[in-house]
């Protein structure tokens, strides 16, 4: 049986909202660990306290990639009485001197939410401090960056960790509304489509797909990206849109310079349209400022002019090295970089207009037949559930 204090920040400042967004932590943090078996999660005093009879590293993986969790520890949960904490304080130093060889100093940090506790925050920590002392004589304390830190909240129970894990931040998957992701096989929009959810969005992924332009296996790459994303958010609503029809007419009737904001413009008209099925009040894309011909403040003006939803851009002020260590910690960066055909590079042009006015943009679609294109492309789509690698596989049905 393990424990664990989780503790949030952001959260904590919501005032009147507070019962919302804790209501959802706990939800998540109770489906991320549902499959491992019994487990017990609830809010108290400040913090989650959650326990599980399942592996706890196994666990901790899980707390790891809830939204909304800023640290947790894995604690001792005792009575708090002086004795039984300094018992457990003395057992998590002695784990992690075991763990540690070359630990020298120690620290005790007291917490007392629960003033009913006799002792005073110091003078619980100059008690443990003083048993560790006299039982690991090689241990000196130390106040800065000690190698081992003992936490003792005091609170309905004393909870005691030597560990503190940090957990992604940000707000529970849920609790911002609802917005269609843009993601293609790229590192860019994984990324962005993570960082939406991190503000608590549910997002539903959208991918556009142009068999046999591109592959099979540029699909399974995106679901792939999917199942990561899914260790974050939970089951994933996906749309793999059928592009193919609207590629090939952008390709016979829209001049060479302006297809890439063209594709992009159909691109956001059909997000725009599932939007409205999906009952979702934004969009988000991977783009950046700058990075390519289409990222210019013209392009994007461009492209934004066909929708009058919000488009959210979470990236729009990072650089490509910090997008790609950003889908290296979460995880997607591996499966980005597979090789595949990109729908628009296949296509790219050689010299691509990178300052499109609104006027050129319109006039070079003249030639698409736009609702049919629009109808037939949104009637193909394949809608999936996309849940965790860890759960079981894609459950899919073709859209009706
Ligand atoms: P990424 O790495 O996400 O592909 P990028 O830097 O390559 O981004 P672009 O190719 O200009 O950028 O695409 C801009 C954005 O348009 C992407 O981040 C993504 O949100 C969206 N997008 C592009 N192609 C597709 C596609 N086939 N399916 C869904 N969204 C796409
Ligand atoms: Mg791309």
């Amino acid at each position: 049986m393990a424990h664990f204090l989780l503790r949030y920040g952001e959260i904590a400042l919501k005032g009147q909202n507070q019962h919302f967004f804790l209501e959802a932590l706990v939800r998540n943090i109770r489906r991320a660990v549902a499959d491992l078996g019994p487990a017990q999660v609830h809010a108290a005093f400040g913090r989650i306290i959650a326990t599980s009879d399942a592996d706890p590293t196994t666990v901790t993986d899980r707390l790891r990639k809830v939204f909304g969790v800023v640290s947790f520890s894995p604690v001792h949960v005792v009575a708090p009485t002086q004795d039984e904490i300094t018992r457990a304080a003395i057992d998590a130093v002695e784990r992690s001197v075991d763990t540690q060889p070359h630990a020298v100093t120690f620290k005790v940090d007291t917490r007392r939410a629960d003033k009913r506790f006799p002792l005073t925050s110091m003078d619980t920590s100059r008690e443990v401090g003083a048993a560790i002392l006299q039982r690991f004589p090689h241990l000196h304390a130390r106040m800065k960056e000690p190698d081992v830190r003992v936490q003792i909240d005091i609170r309905d129970h004393a909870y005691v960790s030597t560990e503190t894990i940090p957990g992604p931040g940000g707000l529970p998957v849920g609790t911002g509304g609802k917005a269609l992701a843009l993601v293609s096989g790229g590192i860019d929009s994984p990324v962005a489509a993570w960082l939406g959810a991190r503000r608590g969005l549910t997002v539903i992924p959208v991918h556009f797909h142009s068999f046999p332009f591109t592959s099979e296996r540029s699909k399974e790459k995106v679901l792939d990206l999917c199942r990561v994303l899914a260790e974050y958010t939970g089951p994933l609503r996906v749309w793999i849109v059928f592009f193919t029809e609207i590629q090939r007419a952008v390709q016979l009737t829209v001049p060479d310079a302006l297809r890439i904001v063209v594709m992009r413009r159909m691109m956001l008209r059909l997000a725009d349209q599932i939007a409205g099925q999906e009952h979702a009040q934004a969009l988000l894309t991977g783009e950046s400022l700058g990075q390519v011909a289409s990222q210019t403040i013209e392009s994007i003006a461009a492209i934004n002019a066909v929708t009058q939803l919000p488009v959210l851009r979470p990236l729009v002020g990072t650089d490509k090295t910090e997008i790609v260590a950003r889908a290296e910690a979460i995880g997607t960066y591996d499966i980005s970089i597979r090789p595949y055909e990109d729908c628009c590079s296949l296509f790219l042009p050689a010299h691509p207009r990178t300052q499109p006015t609104l006027e050129e943009a319109d006039a070079a679609e003249r030639g698409l037949a736009m609702p049919a294109l629009i109808a037939e492309a949104i009637a193909r789509s394949e809608r999936l559930t996309i849940v965790p690698r860890w759960a079981a596989q894609a459950v899919g049905s073709a859209a009706g």
